[in-house]
């Protein structure tokens, strides 16, 4: 029997038999070719010393898992100076040197494992007709090699949270083609320069406003220049803008109902900690109820938004 195109083997392999049943599909395959090459000396020898059977797992056809049956052979090295005395044939189009499926397979199951991790990715690709557990998976997916990717010009650095609230690290990304580029394990200004001095040429950097990345990329980079990120600007003056509406808060209806009204009077500045102190002990110290903190009228501030959100969720479920 020849290669037949369909299962798209290198021109050298040829099919010697087919096994169907009801799950399988069995392919016994040999190679044509008449010498090998010595993987040390790569001295071509034809000179065979044994044979033995290799089995690999392939992409299933029409429902039914494949598994090919390769019949190697082992060649003798007749190099005098070679230190190798046999070898055998491999098929570096097909597999790699001892593995149990083939390379397409072996992609397939990769980019199920990245579509959907282990669990599930197992469940449908031993539905594909891919039997695989999904610890197979992760080990594939723990295998890739990760994209390399030019030093970028204008670098984006900003934290992301492993665990929120506990765990962050760090994202950078090239501006200029909008690639995320590399992950780093934390948020310290000292990691984020190492990274710097390890991928010279960053020219703009493009950061937070806090102080760990402007330190990192000072230290890691003294020539680049830094920038706040357009987005942490907006989001910083939207922050902002939030925390005066809501001290400003009571007097909104009032300026959306007349604006002849009387003007409110204006909301007290922000007070230092130690005033707050002493106002708060001659409230005490005159028997009055002690008025609330700056964070504490914020909270009841929000809570009572949070509250009319509710009474107006419940008013149109009526
Ligand atoms: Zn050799």
């Amino acid at each position: 029997m020849t290669n037949p195109l369909l299962f798209a083997f290198p021109v050298d392999l040829q099919l010697e038999d087919l096994l169907i049943e009801s799950e399988t599909l069995t392919l016994l395959l040999t190679s044509s070719r008449s010498s090998q090459t010595c993987p040390d000396c790569a001295h071509a020898s034809s000179r065979v010393h044994s044979r033995y059977s290799r089995r690999l797992a392939d992409l299933p056809c029409q429902g039914r898992a494949v598994q090919l049956y390769l019949k190697v052979r082992r060649f003798f090295c007749d190099n005098p100076v070679c230190p190798r005395q046999t070898f055998a044939e491999q098929f570096p189009e097909v597999a790699c040197a001892y593995a149990r499926r083939t390379l397409r397979q072996g992609k397939t199951l990769q980019e199920i494992a990245f579509a959907l991790g282990g669990r599930a990715g197992a469940r449908l690709a031993c539905f594909l007709g891919l039997p695989v557990s999904f610890w197979t998976l992760l080990r594939l997916l723990r295998g890739t090699l990760p994209p390399h990717f030019p030093t970028p010009r204008v670098l984006g650095v900003d934290d992301f949270a492993w665990r929120k609230g506990d765990h962050y690290g760090t994202i950078l990304v090239d501006l200029q083609t909008h690639q995320p580029i590399d992950l780093l394990p934390d948020r310290e200004a000292e990691t984020f320069a190492a990274w710097l001095r390890e991928h010279l040429g960053v020219e703009v950097v493009s950061r937070d406003r806090a102080s760990g990345y402007a330190e990192g990329a000072k230290k890691g980079a003294p020539d680049a220049i830094q920038g706040a990120s357009r987005y942490h600007l907006v989001a910083n003056l939207r922050d902002a803008l939030q925390r005066l509406l809501d001290r400003e808060r009571q007097c909104l209806p009032a300026l959306q109902k007349s604006e002849s009204a009387t003007p409110p009077e204006p909301t007290k500045g922000r007070s230092s900690r130690k005033q707050e102190v002493q106002r708060k002990e001659a409230h005490r110290e005159a028997g009055e109820r002690v008025p609330l903190t700056r964070t504490e009228t914020l909270r009841q501030v929000r809570r009572g938004k949070r509250y009319e959100r509710y009474q107006a969720v419940v008013e149109l479920h009526r």
